[in-house]
Formats: structure tokens, C-alpha cells, sequence
């Protein structure tokens, strides 16, 4: 059986990884010259910067992700993030993320661990939007602001755009998962292990080539082509999104049209800074709340110090977009690092912003539609198609997942 690939992002990766393992012949092309799509390393003045990701794996050696990449062998090293996040209150003070409940009134903060602890009877049935399910059971402004500042570092969305349901699988599976990890060597050595697993397997990944057709053959996909060259396959998967993949083929499944087309791109900012000095002094989250646009910060350095020159350390910020006016959602990141960090030297090595083609999420946490296309043997991979309650790559991996279940692999 033979399986062609469109893509060479994580998805792509995964899949191929998976499947060249169950005995696949595999083929994987890749429009730009370089793979792994927005997990990839980007060097620059000796730092790892990245295409997208903020080298995090966000349910760390536990979770999803870090199992598909001992299932197929990819040797990654994931360091587990200690701790796994602080909060960075209103009076400048810090606290420990696992503490925040402390700083609830007794009687919510008591509600809290109930719902939290039942949290299968309270999930919502309607498309209730996480914001407004806060307000229903706490109406509390600190809750609201952490909500927003998670929402934002993890999702790239404010808490008023995911639906609660949606959010309270992600709590789950971080009770059940646990925090975030770095992978040594940043996000190009996940997606450069998952190449060597497919290349040792016999794979064949093709880069500077851009699919520009999925060939069917009454309603079941036949093969890809490039430039007018066909490329024949039993199984396509697409790790592009659901509307790139229907956009090439005829696609008249005005109901799945429909669907997809709902699902919004996540937009977010990130600034990447360099400093001699540790700015946050460890390897977790640093959620800033109270902060007017950066909803979090990490310090990867602290779990790996080759992402960045000896003696430096590298810092990333990230936001997610609320405005049109791209200068001035970045110019008031910059007003946020001068707030949080006033005493502190550091330099700004890049400001990078994703949206539409290039988004942080293809579809939005909450928007996903699954892995299914009307074409048999036809799959979207990818974070245009994630695995619910799966936060970013453990999204992309719990899809991957879902993807192999139904093929048998
Ligand atoms: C700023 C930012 C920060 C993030 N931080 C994190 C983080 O810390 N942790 C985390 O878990 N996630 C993070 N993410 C999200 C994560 O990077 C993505 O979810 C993940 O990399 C998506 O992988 P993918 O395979 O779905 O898509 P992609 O990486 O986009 O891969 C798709 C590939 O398909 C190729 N392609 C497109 N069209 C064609 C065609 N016609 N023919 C051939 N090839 C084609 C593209 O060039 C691309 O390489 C972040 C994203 C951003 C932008």
C-alpha cells in the first residue's frame, strides 16, 4: 500500500513516521525547501528561533505527542518543565500556577475544585463560549484575566472565542497529562527525528515540490500531481486543512463545505528576545494576566542552553492578535516587557506575527471537524484538524492518532 503525503509539517511528519513503521510505502512532498512546516528551527545569530512554535510541547514527557514519538521510535529527549508555570500577579508579585485557586474567594474556589472534580457532568452541551460559562458559575475578574492570559499563551485565543466545552477536555488532559516539556535541541529535532524514522524506513520525503491537484476517481482518491506530473497512492493525506485540501479537488459536499468554512485560523505574535540574564529564571510558563496584550512568556534556555550562544539565554513572548492594526498589537507587547521586566537588559532579536496561510492554528481550538473528508480514502491531518481537548501538537497528535485508528495502522 502505498500512502502520498501533502506536507512535511508535524502532521505530515507523524503520519508518515506511523505508517512507514506499519509497512507503507511513503511518499511526502513539501512546497518549501525546508521540513516541518511551523516546527521547525530557525538559526539566527546563533540562536534557535523557530518558524512558529515556541519549542514547547505542551503536556511535556506524558502526553500524546511524546507517545507517538516512542511508538515510532523518534529519539527526542523531552525535558519536563519545572515548574510547569508561575503567574505573574497585579502587584508584581508571583505565584505558582497550581496555587492560583488559593487566591480565589473560599466559596468559588471550592466550587471550582467540585466542577473541576465532576467536570464530566458540568461540560456544556451548547457552544457556550468559556468566558461566558466563567461568568455563569464565578463572576470573578482574576479567573476571567488568568482565562484569558491561558487561552491566549496556549490556543492563541481569548477566552471568549473557545467554547467551554472545548476547554474544560483541555483541563482534563492536563490533570491527566500533566504540564509542558522542551524537546533538547528545540522543535527542528522532533520534526528532524520523525524525518530519520521515515527515511530508515525506506520513506522518500520530497522538498521544493507544491502539490497542485488530489486526482478522484469516482469519489475515492487516486493520487496527487505536480505541474501536470501524477503521482499514483491508495491513501492521501493531507496535512494542509481542510478548505487547502478541498481546494484541490472539485469538492460538492455542500454540507462539509460548510462546515469547514466555519473554522477560523488562530492569529498570535511573537517576540523573541535575548538577554545575559535569566528574565524569568526557569523552564515553565510565565503568564502575565494582567499584562494589556502578552499573555505568557518562557525561557527555553533554562531547559536547554543550546537554543541559544553560550552565556545567553532566549525568551519568547507570545499574544494573541485582538486588533487589525498589526503595529500596534506588537508596539503594546513592547510596552508589556518594559512593565514586566523595567531593570532588566535585554535585546530583541525578532517580532514574527501568524495569521491566514501561516495562522498559530489552522482551525481554532473548539472549530476542529475531525479528520474525514467526503473522499474515501482521503485524511486531513495537521492542527486544521486536531484531537479534542488536544492543546496545539498534542492536538496534532491525538488527530494523527484518530487518523491511524481508522486505517488500521
Ligand atoms: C507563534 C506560534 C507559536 C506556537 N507555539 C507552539 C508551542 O510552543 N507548542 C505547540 O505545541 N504548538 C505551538 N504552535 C502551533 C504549532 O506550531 C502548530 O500547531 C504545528 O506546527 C502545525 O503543524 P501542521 O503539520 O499542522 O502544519 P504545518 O506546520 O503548517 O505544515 C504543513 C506543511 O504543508 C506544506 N504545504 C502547504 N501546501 C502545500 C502543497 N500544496 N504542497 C506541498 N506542501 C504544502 C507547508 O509548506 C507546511 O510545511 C505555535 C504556532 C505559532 C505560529
Amino acid at each position: 500500500m502505498k500512502a502520498a503525503i501533502i506536507g512535511a509539517g508535524l502532521g505530515g511528519l507523524l503520519s508518515g513516521a506511523k505508517l512507514s513503521k506499519g509497512g507503507y510505502e511513503i511518499e511526502i512532498f513539501e512546497r518549501l525547501p525546508f521540513i516541518g512546516g511551523r516546527f521547525a528551527n530557525l538559526e539566527y545569530k546563533g540562536f534557535k528561533l523557530s518558524t512558529g512554535a515556541l519549542h514547547m510541547i505542551p503536556h511535556g514527557s506524558r502526553g500524546p505527542l511524546a507517545q507517538m514519538l516512542r511508538e515510532v521510535g523518534a529519539g527526542v529527549t523531552i525535558i519536563d518543565s519545572k515548574p510547569t508555570a508561575v503567574i505573574r500577579m497585579n502587584n508584581d508579585t508571583e505565584i505558582g500556577f497550581k496555587d492560583f485557586q488559593k487566591h480565589l474567594p473560599l466559596t468559588k474556589s471550592i466550587k471550582l475544585g467540585t466542577i473541576l472534580l465532576y467536570s464530566r457532568q458540568f461540560k456544556p452541551k451548547s457552544n457556550i463560549s468559556f468566558k461566558d460559562w466563567i461568568l455563569k458559575y464565578f463572576d470573578d475578574d482574576f479567573l476571567l484575566k488568568l482565562a484569558d492570559s491561558f487561552c491566549g499563551w496556549a490556543l492563541s485565543l481569548r477566552a471568549k472565542d473557545v467554547p467551554a466545552h472545548e476547554m474544560l477536555e483541555i483541563i482534563d488532559n492536563m490533570y491527566l497529562y500533566k504540564g509542558s516539556g522542551v524537546p533538547l535541541g528545540g522543535c527542528g529535532a522532533v520534526t528532524g527525528a520523525l524525518a530519520n524514522v521515515i527515511k530508515s524506513n525506506g520513506g522518500k520525503i520530497h522538498t521544493n515540490v507544491c502539490l497542485d491537484k488530489i486526482i478522484i476517481d469516482k469519489e475515492k482518491a487516486r493520487g496527487v500531481s505536480a505541474g501536470g506530473r501524477t503521482i499514483d497512492a491508495d491513501i492521501i493525506i493531507s496535512d494542509i486543512g481542510h478548505p487547502g485540501t478541498a481546494g484541490m479537488y472539485e469538492c460538492r459536499d455542500e454540507a462539509y463545505l460548510g462546515r469547514i468554512n466555519k473554522a477560523k485560523p488562530s492569529k498570535g505574535i511573537k517576540i523573541c528576545l535575548s538577554s545575559d540574564e535569566p528574565l524569568i529564571g526557569h523552564s515553565g510558563v510565565f503568564f502575565t494576566p494582567y499584562a494589556e496584550r502578552i499573555n505568557g512568556i518562557n525561557e527555553v534556555t533554562n531547559a536547554d542552553p543550546t537554543l541559544a550562544p553560550p552565556g545567553k539565554h532566549l525568551i519568547m513572548s507570545h499574544q494573541t492578535v485582538i486588533s487589525d492594526d498589526l503595529n500596534h498589537e506588537i508596539n503594546l507587547g513592547f510596552l508589556d516587557l518594559k512593565k514586566l521586566f523595567p531593570d532588566k537588559k535585554y535585546e530583541v532579536l525578532l517580532v514574527q506575527s501568524y495569521s491566514n496561510g501561516w495562522p498559530v492554528n489552522r482551525a481554532s481550538s473548539g472549530s476542529d471537524v475531525g479528520s474525514r473528508t467526503p473522499v474515501q480514502n482521503l485524511y486531513v491531518v495537521g492542527d486544521g484538524a486536531k484531537g479534542k481537548g488536544g492543546i496545539e501538537v498534542e492536538g496534532v497528535a491525538l488527530g494523527v492518532m484518530n487518523v491511524m485508528k481508522e486505517m488500521w495502522v
